[in-house]
């Protein structure tokens, strides 16, 4: 989504887009592997101007298909999050002015005629994921002996449950 500049008025413009899976890879150019895909992307923003500075505020929604890190099964992460930017120009003489108010608000920065809004939407959306991406809260995980998916099945491993060093202590008590 990029919007040219000179095409917002005074009053801001609103904006509302959906994204399909190929979003995603155009967004990545090649230059990132992810292990996550996303449905439908929808996007509702509004853009406003004063004097260079562009302020962005919106929502992204979408759902992330990523793998489990308990079973490695696809988790399914519904995504609703507000969003909100200050874009200031690449060239900007004012970076001390923004150190100042970066604790409020998210700073990018807009090259040339054109502010694109796709790097930050992708980063609200990779903002989401949470280091360990859970199938369900209650995912029981793999076997660490045999693999099997023990939310699907149970598996014959002996003392599946019990940890090396309680294992210790059992054989210590049975002397
Ligand atoms: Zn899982
Ligand atoms: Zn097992």
């Amino acid at each position: 989504m990029k919007i040219n500049i000179h095409t917002i008025p005074d009053e801001g413009l609103e904006l509302q887009e959906i994204k399909d899976r190929r979003w995603l890879p155009t967004v990545l150019a090649g230059e990132a592997d992810v292990d996550f895909s996303l449905e439908e992307v929808k996007i509702s923003c509004k853009i406003r101007k004063v004097d260079k500075t562009f302020f962005l505020h919106g929502t992204v929604e979408t759902t992330i298909h990523i793998p489990c890190s308990r079973c490695l099964e696809t988790a399914t992460l519904p995504v609703n999050v507000p969003f909100r930017y200050t874009l200031v120009p690449a060239a900007t003489e004012s970076r001390e002015e923004i150190e100042l108010t970066e604790e409020d608000l998210e700073y990018s920065f807009y090259e040339g005629e054109t502010v694109d809004c796709d790097p930050l939407i992708y980063e609200q959306i990779v903002l989401q994921i949470p280091m360990k991406a859970l199938c369900r809260e209650d995912c029981r995980g793999l076997c660490p002996r045999c693999g099997a998916n023990l939310n699907l099945s149970s598996c014959s491993c002996p003392d599946r449950d019990v940890d090396e060093r309680l294992a210790v202590l059992k054989k210590l008590k049975q002397k």
